[in-house]
């Protein structure tokens, strides 16, 4: 594992913020929330395969939106900010990624609502 200072010096301000310090992106600013070409997302940290682009969809929140995970991440309960939500981080490397919701499509019903900023796209 990398320290802090290794992760600081290899990140950007916003990558780290986000998955070290539980952060969000600004709605509609992540590089990744019209990107829709095929293949891997993986953790931005530890480069485990988190979602594949089969499972992204056009949510319109302003974050990538994916209806199902392809990878080893963990669900939190968040309480945080006066509300109860559900935490998802990368299970390998605890790196925050964003939260999930009951709001997706079919066939899953829910919704990875994700910071581009813990995600590192390979193409396929
Ligand atoms: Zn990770």
């Amino acid at each position: 594992m990398e320290t802090a200072e290794e992760l600081k010096e290899r990140l950007t301000t916003m990558q780290y913020r986000v998955t070290q310090e539980s952060g969000t992106e600004p709605p509609f600013t992540g590089k990744y929330d019209k990107h829709f070409e095929e293949g891997n997302y993986n953790c931005i940290v530890c480069g485990t395969l988190l979602f594949k682009s089969e499972h992204k969809y056009e949510c319109g929140c302003g974050w990538p939106g994916f209806w199902d995970k392809d990878g080893d991440i963990k669900e939190i309960s968040d309480t945080s900010h006066g509300m109860t939500r559900t935490e998802v981080q990368c299970n390998n490397c605890n790196a925050h990624l964003g939260h999930v919701f009951n709001d997706g499509p079919e066939p899953t019903g829910i919704r990875y609502c994700i910071n581009s900023a813990s995600l590192d796209f390979k193409e396929k």
